[in-house]
């Protein structure tokens, strides 16, 4: 890919296609991470000496109709407050001009017809907006939409932005010859949505680790009771295959031998410790117990490499915490490199603050799943075709 930060772009017009849809309540936003993570790249484009247009999708608008509550004023504003200038809102594509130093944000790009169908005349207009066209955005890059895949296809100069850069690498030293032992943990609720990642990281990791209603429907699959718990009854026969697969690999893929079970997911529960042997019809199991954390700690503590995605339990209601909590905290302090992936499972690791410990954060959470199951993003796709 050619990367943005190796291009002369002074006294040039920058468009950057972000990923700035941030969580909002009420027209205000709750939660700037994704203006963060953006940031540095509208900051290395203006020093550069270039115009910068931004353009971003927000919610899940009518698309080519516009509607106030998904409108990126608020976005501007945040923004403007972090860079010291004011940003202001193209409202249509013959509003978006600007010299150089400025920054301008392109209304959500989903009140624009032909986004999601990757329609090429938009396409070819999101691309003639500038000099140079950059893809930062990874968390959409698993989405051939104009903004996405078609302007990249049509600029006359198409890049990959630094968060794109970094997202691409840090990815690249899990899938391409990693320093081994490689091991996966998935976890998270439902095997049905992970198959795909699964299957796919059988074929490269040393050690795959479950956890969460994945565990459970594994647990089930080798004949125990899970009681309430949330599992899949249909992915059985799946659950086995895989099995059956990492053994014939020689892949080591421990199942929890405790765990923590309780009547209700609520917090505040009376949570009991047992066997998987001994989970009570009444109860479900909400997290790993103690005797499986250390034994996956043991297991991992060799790893030199890591992929994380998806939390042991449902760490959101304590105390089913302490699983989650407890791998995340030996990751954080252990050697591998460790890359975590997967909106809760990052949710997790910045709630209890061990982010800055890892190796890398995904801010792609379907982006990197379709990665981990071996996928070409049509985004990243079109980049290297550009490159
Ligand atoms: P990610 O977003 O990291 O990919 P998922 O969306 O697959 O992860 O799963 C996360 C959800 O799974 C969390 O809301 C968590 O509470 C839930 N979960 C994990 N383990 C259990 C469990 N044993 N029972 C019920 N829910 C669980
Ligand atoms: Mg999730």
């Amino acid at each position: 890919m050619k990367k943005f930060v190796d291009l002369d772009v002074r006294g040039k017009t920058v468009v950057i296609r972000q990923d700035l849809n941030v969580p909002m309540k009420n027209g205000t936003i709750t939660n700037d991470k994704r203006i963060r993570a953006a940031l540095p790249t509208v900051k290395m484009a203006l020093e550069k000496g270039a115009g910068v247009i931004l353009i971003s999708h927000l919610g899940r608008p009518v698309e080519g109709e516009y509607a106030e509550e998904f409108s990126l004023k608020p976005v501007a504003e945040h923004l403007g407050k972090a860079l010291g200038m004011p940003v202001s809102v193209a409202r249509e594509l013959s509003e978006a001009k600007v010299q150089p130093g400025q920054c301008l944000i392109l209304e959500n790009i989903r009140f624009f017809k032909g986004e999601k169908k990757n329609d090429p005349e938009l396409a070819q207009k999101l691309a003639d907006l500038g000099d140079v066209y950059v893809m930062d955005a990874f968390g959409t890059a698993h989405r051939a939409q104009a903004s996405t895949e078609g302007a990249v296809r049509r600029a006359k100069i198409a890049c990959a932005g630094p968060l794109m850069v970094s997202e691409v690498e840090a990815f690249g030293r899990v899938l391409n010859a990693p320093k081994r032992p490689l091991a996966a943990i998935i976890g998270g609720a439902k095997v049905s949505t992970k198959l795909g990642v699964l299957n796919n990281l059988l074929e490269k990791v040393d050690i795959l680790i479950v956890g969460g209603g994945i565990a459970n429907t594994f647990l089930a699959a080798m004949g125990h009771s899970v009681g309430t718990s949330l599992y899949e009854p249909d992915l059985l026969e799946e659950a086995r295959k895989i099995m059956q697969k990492a053994k014939d690999k020689g892949c080591k893929l421990p199942l929890p031998v405790d765990v923590v079970t309780a009547k209700e997911l609520a917090s505040g529960q009376k949570s009991t410790e047992v066997a998987v042997e001994q989970v009570p019809a009444d109860a479900m199991i909400l997290d790993i117990g103690s005797k499986t954390e250390a034994l996956y700690a043991d297991i991992l503590k060799d790893a030199k490499t890591v992929v994380w995605n998806g939390p042991m339990g449902a760490f959101e209601t304590e105390p089913f915490h302490k699983g989650t909590v407890a791998l995340a905290t030996d990751l954080a302090n252990g050697q591998a490199f460790v890359v975590v992936g997967g909106g809760d499972s990052v949710a997790c690791v910045e709630k209890y603050a061990l982010a800055d410990k890892m190796g890398y954060i995904s801010t792609g959470g379907g982006a990197s799943l379709e990665l981990l199951e071996g996928k070409e993003l049509p985004a990243i796709a079109a980049l290297e075709a550009r490159s």
